[in-house]
């Protein structure tokens, strides 16, 4: 099977990229991987999916599953917004927003309960982190979560391969995806430019803020989005699935010497 053909390559239509110094692993300007979390290296979004649509609808603002796969990163009241607008003409009130995203927590919360309590490893994370590691290149996280246990459950899941020094987490930041600054505050905890940098992404907000602080960012879509939205926020390449990218790594090291 010829993996490349699964890659959507979107740099066609766009400016030539900056040249690097050399070859990953051999002199190569990259020095690290950013990784977000939710949809990239855990499978946790189908079960926000769920509780959103099955909420908002019932609330009178249909919204598919789909929908929530395309606003991830969005703040509780910057999703409901959306469609209220759509639906009602205006922004949701203080009041809308609190009780929707009270009653979606609830939701939610019952979903994961009825499947063990957490999301799942994402399929093919753990060998894109191994081949990264195997590179000697440096493994950053950056997501809008803050949850206390998080580095428990890496550490759990991908043991090695994160440290609390090398992580962006919602409590670091002031405003969060999609704009840059976790990605700017990922360079300078790493101590590297963007140019020694690249991102992976799931959702189009996330390859937003990722190509907003200037760093080439590789897309992996692994919810029921159309990968055009990810090429159309600035993903230089689109996978299908981590374990696609996995497969595809080694090509696309060469491909960036
Ligand atoms: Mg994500």
């Amino acid at each position: 099977m010829n993996h490349s053909a699964q890659i959507t390559d979107t740099r066609t239509s766009r400016q030539p990229l900056p040249s690097l110094t050399g070859g990953v692993g051999g002199g190569s300007s990259v020095r690290a991987f950013l990784f977000d979390m939710d949809g990239v290296l855990f499978d946790s979004m189908p079960g926000h999916a769920y509780a959103w649509a099955k909420v908002m609808t019932a609330y009178g603002l249909p919204m598919k599953e789909e929908d929530a796969f395309e606003n991830e990163g969005r703040t509780g009241i910057g999703t409901i917004s959306i469609f209220t607008q759509r639906y009602w003409g205006r922004d949701a009130t203080e009041e809308e927003a609190q009780e929707l995203y009270r009653r979606k927590t609830i939701v939610f919360n019952e979903y994961m309960a009825a499947r063990g309590g957490e999301a799942p490893e994402m399929p093919g994370a753990a060998s894109v982190l191994d081949k990264v590691r195997a590179r000697g290149l440096m493994r950053v996280l950056v997501t809008g979560s803050a949850q206390q246990s998080l580095l428990t459950r890496l550490e759990k899941h991908y043991p090695g391969h994160f440290t609390p020094e090398l992580m962006v987490t919602g409590d670091d930041v002031r405003y969060g995806k999609p704009n840059p600054e976790p990605y700017l505050m990922a360079l300078k905890k790493a101590g590297i430019t963007a140019d020694e940098a690249l991102v992976v992404e799931n959702a189009p907000l996330g390859v937003r803020a990722a190509v907003a602080a200037g760093i080439r960012t590789i897309a992996v879509n692994t919810g029921p989005i159309d990968p055009q939205l990810l090429a159309d926020e600035g993903a230089e390449w689109v996978f299908p699935s981590m374990a696609a990218l996995s497969a595809g790594l080694e090509d696309l090291f060469l491909e960036i010497k």
